[in-house]
């Protein structure tokens, strides 16, 4: 469903990413580990035509999408939950989610009954029901996450991208985040998972892929991934715990 290979990007003399290659299949969750700083959030914005590539491919359902526009990279089936929240604070969450439902030739319709209902689906699944017509800047973090993750999958994306999903969320919360992004098992999506931590994700993830310097370092299951003597070597030596 989503496959990456040869991905390079570089930031005046920095190389970010460097031929990082990683695949996945549908209804598979993948966990991209790495340590602060590794290019796992370039990679995904590479993925979702946020920056363009220096060079490498990046497959989704067998085309290439590299260097294409966001917008036609979402069109084509693919959904980003930022690391970071961004709503539109003068809309309602239920603003931000017909938004996000629409393509932007097709803003004209936000009136459209059908769209609202389609918006209030997925504001109940992401469990955003009761905050519906509340404005983003009243909502506790946890619920602007949630809000990040209903933008994300408005289109019904053939592949998700997840960064950093559980920084700054209760146990609590992990856990009722963790069974959404699992739901998406049973619908055949893709999704990618970005977090620094293997362990932290190892019970949702099939797989894990890692990466140190914007390169791949190893893959394989979680437990695979955790006991790869470079993850080992990098984590150990470094400012997190593997
Ligand atoms: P974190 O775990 O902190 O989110 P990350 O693995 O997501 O880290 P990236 O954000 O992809 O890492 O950054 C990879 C490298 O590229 C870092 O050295 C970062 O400073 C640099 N970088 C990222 N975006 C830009 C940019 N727009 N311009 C210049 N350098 C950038
Ligand atoms: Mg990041």
């Amino acid at each position: 469903m989503l496959e990456v290979e040869g991905l390079t990007k570089r930031f005046g003399g920095l190389v970010a990413v460097k031929e990082m290659r990683l695949a996945i299949r549908p209804g598979e969750i993948v966990g991209l580990i790495g340590p602060n700083g590794s290019g796992k959030s370039t990679v995904m914005k590479l993925v979702m035509g946020i920056l363009r590539p220096n060079a490498g491919r990046v497959s989704v359902d067998g085309v290439d999408v590299a260097g294409w526009p966001s917008h036609r990279v979402a069109r084509h089936g693919v959904g980003l939950v930022f690391q970071h929240s961004r709503p539109l604070h003068r809309q309602t969450v239920g603003e931000n989610i017909v938004l996000a439902l629409l393509p932007d030739s097709l803003l004209r319709l936000v009136a459209d009954p059908q769209v609202e209902r389609r918006a209030r689906a997925i504001a109940e699944r992401v469990g955003l029901g009761a905050v519906f017509d509340r404005r983003p800047a009243t909502l506790p973090f946890a619920d602007l996450r949630r809000l990040e993750l209903a933008k994300a999958i408005a289109r019904d994306p053939k592949v998700v991208l997840v960064d950093e999903p559980f920084a700054g969320l209760t146990a609590g919360e992990v856990k009722d985040f963790s069974a959404l992004i699992a739901s998406f098992r049973t619908e055949n999506k893709a999704v990618l998972l970005v977090d620094h931590n293997v362990k932290g994700v190892a019970a949702l993830v099939d797989r894990a892929v890692a990466m140190y310097l914007g390169a791949f370092v190893a893959e394989g299951s979680a437990a695979q991934v955790m006991a790869d003597p470079t993850v080992r070597a990098v984590y150990l030596g470094g400012a997190v715990q593997a």
